[in-house]
């Protein structure tokens, strides 16, 4: 193995529940890795005989692989040396050991956006590893549990093999109203419905799964603050995605078919793709070794903050992709023959404005990261919650802006068939196209990427997933209210206004 971003002189034997394989290397390696995998995936009513070869998720699949080609290519961004073992490992399984460590997250992140254009999936696993890695310490702390050694082995695993690992949070959660135990049915947030020697078995659906069919491994953890009757419902554990008692149903995405047509230009980004799914798991049993938390609820909400600190600054990877919508905005314009023109090229600046304040506060909140007891770096969670709260307001405002730009042929634009079409076609490459020097081609492959990241599939990856992941809106103005201090706000303000003592008929 020649690439430095998995290593194969790592003497530790593979674990029981780990079949031994040579590490991931490549992009290509890694697609290699999916096939004949025989897992039970559903979409547009069909069961996917084999997910690599479908060309709805393909691009999706290519999103992930790119992940690795960067490792290779950019070993110092994508890749992390682990200080006691001396590895050098894929930086979405890395453990952070600096605050270096987490700025180098986001560069990472907005690279990769930048490279794909759309979701590449594998942050998730990497901030749920890193959450888990101070929680499972906690928990041992307070009730002598074994659970971070059995966490580090699996990470260490993972490492070695250069695996994808996805999280799996989010729970369909039924009555929104109700905690987990007073569900009409409990299966509404995975639970343990027995335990057996040796592990446990849990039931259960998580919705919206980013990535989990191109992923090798989930760690299920629960989703929210949980209570002492909810006890079966705090648990977090790692299960192979090829687990038989696992079933993924793909969720729709807007003109998701376009994949279908046989074309290259319609779909928009033909290469890459984001990918969400419903997993259903189905009486799946979990061997100890691979639980990290069961049955200490008081401990649920730590993971859930810790994890959407990380998680809510992971959202800078939308700057990355932000960037290429100012690129296609800013390509239009100039086969329109109008990149000077004032307003064109203020909205341009507007865009750069609202995306580098994304990037600006997902940044800042991880060059503000502290050690934790169990001695990872976690970011600012503040910060993070800003970032985030951003990440759900301005990629709409820079669609609308990229959109206003690139005119109503974005929604008009003749299907790339009847460009090749030998009656109708040459009429229109005559009249569709723009300034002298630009073919009509060209043209209609910046307008279908427009479309493709602002009302088409990859809308999915830039603006709900921007709404809605890592938690909505009003999940960040939640915490943003924990975290503002007001009462100390209130303190300067007194301060500075001379207000000494504010009992009416006071000095
Ligand atoms: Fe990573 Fe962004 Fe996709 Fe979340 S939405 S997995 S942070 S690329
Ligand atoms: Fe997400």
């Amino acid at each position: 193995m020649s690439s430095a971003d998995a290593s194969s002189s790592e003497p530790e034997p593979s674990p029981s529940w780990l079949p031994p394989r040579p590490p991931i290397v490549s992009g290509e390696d890694y697609i290699a890795s999916l096939r004949g995998r025989g897992l039970r995936v559903f979409l547009l009513g069909e069961r996917v005989a084999e997910p690599v070869d479908h060309p709805i998720l393909r691009p999706s699949i290519n999103a992930v692989a790119r992940t690795y080609d960067l490792a290779r290519e950019r070993p110092e961004l994508a890749t992390a040396v682990v200080r006691e073992t001396g590895q050098r490992v894929n930086r979405f399984l890395h453990v952070t050991e600096s605050a270096a460590d987490v700025v180098q997250q986001n560069k990472m992140q907005r690279r990769l956006g930048q490279l794909t254009g759309t979701c590449f999936q594998r942050c998730v696993g990497m901030d749920a590893i890193n959450a888990l890695y101070t929680t499972t310490w906690l928990i041992d702390q307070a009730h002598g549990t074994p659970y971070h050694g059995r966490l580090r082995a699996f990470v260490r695993a993972m490492q070695r093999q250069n695996l994808v690992v996805g999280g799996a949070m989010t729970d369909v959660k039924g009555d929104r109203g109700k905690a987990p135990h007073e569900q009409s049915d409990p299966d509404m947030f995975v639970r343990v419905v027995r335990r057996e020697p040796g592990g446990v078995v849990i039931r259960g659906a998580k919705a919206h799964q980013t990535g989990c069919i191109n992923s090798h491994w989930i760690v299920v953890m629960p989703t929210m603050r949980l209570g002492p009757r909810d006890r079966d419902h705090a648990i977090v554990c790692a299960v192979p995605v090829d687990h038989p008692g696992l079933t993924f149903v793909v969720g729709r995405q807007s003109c998701d078919t376009r994949a279908l047509e046989g074309g290259a230009v319609d779909v928009g980004n033909a290469r890459y793709g984001g990918q969400e799914a419903l997993i259903i798991l189905d009486d799946v049993f979990v061997p100890d070794e691979l639980v990290f938390m069961d049955g200490e609820f008081e401990f649920a909400a730590d993971l859930v903050e810790r994890f959407t600190a990380y998680h809510r600054r992971s959202y800078v990877c939308k700057a990355g992709v932000g960037d290429v919508l100012i690129g296609a905005a800013a390509l239009i314009a100039d086969y329109n023959g109008v990149p000077q023109v004032s307003h064109v090229r203020d909205k341009l600046v507007e865009m750069a404005h609202l995306n580098e304040t994304i990037y600006g506060a997902g940044i800042a909140a991880s060059h503000e990261s502290t050690a934790t007891p169990a001695g990872n770096w976690q970011n600012d969670a503040m910060l993070a919650n800003v970032c985030k709260h951003n990440v759900t307001r301005f990629p709409y405002e820079l669609a609308r802006l990229a959109q206003d730009l690139a005119g109503g042929l974005l929604a008009t634009l003749p299907s790339e068939h009847d460009f090749a079409d030998p009656e109708v076609g040459p009429l229109l490459k005559k009249y569709l196209r723009g300034r002298d020097g630009v073919s009509a081609e060209a043209r209609a492959r910046a307008l279908r990427l427009i479309e493709n990241m602002t009302m088409g599939r990859n809308a999915v990856g830039y603006l709900t997933e921007s709404m809605h992941g890592a938690g909505s809106p009003q999940a960040q103005r939640i915490q943003i209210a924990r975290q503002m201090q007001v009462e100390d706000k209130k303190a300067l303000a007194r301060a500075l206004a001379g207000i000494t003592d504010e009992v009416e008929g006071g000095a």
